[in-house]
């Protein structure tokens, strides 16, 4: 790690070194702007220790899990021994390893002064890091989020956020999750995968609720193929742990007992004890309000990442901290559109979209249409054996504004789609490019062929 130089005044001080903090370090120091970058754990953040990359890869471990249990359906006689939790720990700790190494490396040939230690607002200029005080003619604040838990849940051996989650000592064999959002169903996936028995609680009417309703409903039918059991609109009254497992009490009185609970009802900001409210820094709910070229109500402040309230993703928060970068070197960059952001959840099956649900364009274009492919006429989904849909939502006479997929690999295709999205195309635009086959990226050409009114491999 650099120490921090003897100089104390930069261009730019950034709080935090999760995903939105260090994109930002990066790009300022690219524009010859001197950055200090202060960090109280590890560089990296969430996204590289306890969220993307490790969740990512715990879902690839069941992955090939599954492909050997199900390896029968291909012609392949295999059978799956057992999972070893403590090589699978290995595995995945070793990819970040290797990351947080690399991003290391980056941070210090980018000659970024990373000060390590826990900061806070002194002003609108100043950074207080144990007795040293950090000057920027700029703050930029990334301290990112925490796993909210529920007031009354006590977390410990049995009861666990997703940071517990990742460290697991054996799989468990009973696992209920509290919360159907994008880290509740990403854990469902990998804990029924590796073997456990998974029921998800979720207060909301559908699982995913921010997704389009038809994918919820698909990845429903989908968890129910696996054996995953979904109790939706009904809340947890209480959970006790013992020393064996936990006994959860759901709305209504209904009991379940369980060798793991866990608690995935969403993230917090982490925004207290960071001097921010006493600077000066409007806050709502906890999180940093800002307008939409990422300034705070403090004068030369910014906030990056998920204390500013939209979605919390890593490549959102790059694209911040890039973007908070150029317009303090005067680059003038567009703002951001936060609607064109793509989003993936990675359990099986995949789920991944970009744009407008059809609800949602309703209610912002009134007049829209829209079209499902279902891949059941996609060869590559046949091959992979994978069930799901590319549906695209259009306002009438005018451009696609929302593509929303489910089914295996889905994610891989949402590079085009964000494309389609964001550049405003028409189907009829689209159904000239020709996609390639037998691939999963032919069923989005061939939803648009259909909203063009020419379908191939579907009923018009
Ligand atoms: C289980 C899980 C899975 C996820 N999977 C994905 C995914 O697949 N794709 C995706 O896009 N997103 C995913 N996310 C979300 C993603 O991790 C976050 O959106 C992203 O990390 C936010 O970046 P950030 O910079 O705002 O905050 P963070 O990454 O949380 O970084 C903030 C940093 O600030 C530091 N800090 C905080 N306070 C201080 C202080 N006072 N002084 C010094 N340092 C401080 C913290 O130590 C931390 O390193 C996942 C999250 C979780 C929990």
């Amino acid at each position: 790690m650099q120490p921090a130089s003897s100089q104390r005044t930069y261009d730019l001080v950034i709080l935090g070194g999760g995903s939105g903090g260090y994109a930002c370090a990066l790009r300022a120091a690219q524009l010859g702007l001197s950055v200090a970058l202060v960090e109280e754990d590890k560089l990296g953040g969430t996204c590289l220790h306890r969220g993307c990359i490790p969740t990512k890869a715990m879902l690839h471990s069941a992955e090939v899990a599954d492909s050997v249990r199900e390896s029968h359906r291909f012609g392949v006689r295999a059978s799956l021994e057992s999972v070893d939790m403590p090589a699978l720990h290995a595995y995945k700790d070793g990819v970040v390893a290797r990351l947080y190494t690399g991003l290391q490396g980056l941070v210090r040939s980018a000659k970024v002064d990373l000060v390590q230690g826990t900061g806070s607002l002194r002003s609108a200029t100043e950074v207080q890091v144990g007795d040293q005080v950090l000057t920027g003619r700029h703050l930029v604040l990334a301290t990112g989020s925490y796993a909210r838990t529920l007031p009354g849940l006590t977390l410990g051996r049995h009861i666990v956020t997703s940071d517990g989650a990742m460290r697991l000592e054996q799989v468990p064999q009973r696992v209920v999750v509290l919360g159907g959002g994008v880290i509740g169903v990403e854990f469902a996936s990998i804990f029924t995968s590796l073997g456990s028995q998974v029921t998800i609680v979720e207060a909301l009417p559908r699982l995913v609720a921010g997704e389009d309703e038809a994918v919820s409903a698909q990845l429903q039918r989908a968890f129910r193929k696996r054996g995953i059991t979904t109790r939706t609109g009904v809340s947890l009254e209480r959970a006790e742990e013992d020393d064996d497992g936990v006994s959860i009490t759901l709305e209504g009185g209904e009991s379940l007992r369980a060798d793991l609970l866990l608690v995935a009802v969403g993230r917090g900001p982490r925004t207290e004890g960071v001097g921010l409210a006493e600077a000066g820094v409007h806050l709502e709910r906890g999180f940093v309000t800002t307008d939409s070229r990422l300034h705070t109500s403090l004068p030369g402040v910014y906030a990056v990442g998920d204390i500013v309230p939209g979605l919390q993703l890593a490549h959102r928060g790059f694209t911040q901290g890039i973007f908070v970068a150029e317009d303090i070197a005067g680059l003038q960059p567009a703002p951001i559109q936060e609607s064109s952001i793509p989003r993936v959840t990675y359990c099986d099956p995949e789920i991944a979209s970009v744009g407008l649900t059809l609800a949602q364009a309703e209610q912002v274009y009134g007049s829209v249409s829209s079209y499902e492919y279902n891949l059941g006429g996609n060869g590559k989904s046949q091959i992979l054996g994978t069930a799901g849909f590319v549906k695209l939502v259009r306002v009438d006479g005018g451009p696609v504004v929302g593509v929303h997929m489910v089914g295996s690999r889905v994610s891989e295709q949402v590079g085009e789609a964000q494309l389609i999205v964001g550049w405003e195309a028409l189907p009829e635009d689209v159904a000239t490019y020709v996609h390639a086959h037998p691939t999963q990226n032919e069923a989005l050409g061939e939803a648009h062929l259909a909203l063009a009114g020419k379908p191939l491999h579907a009923h018009g």
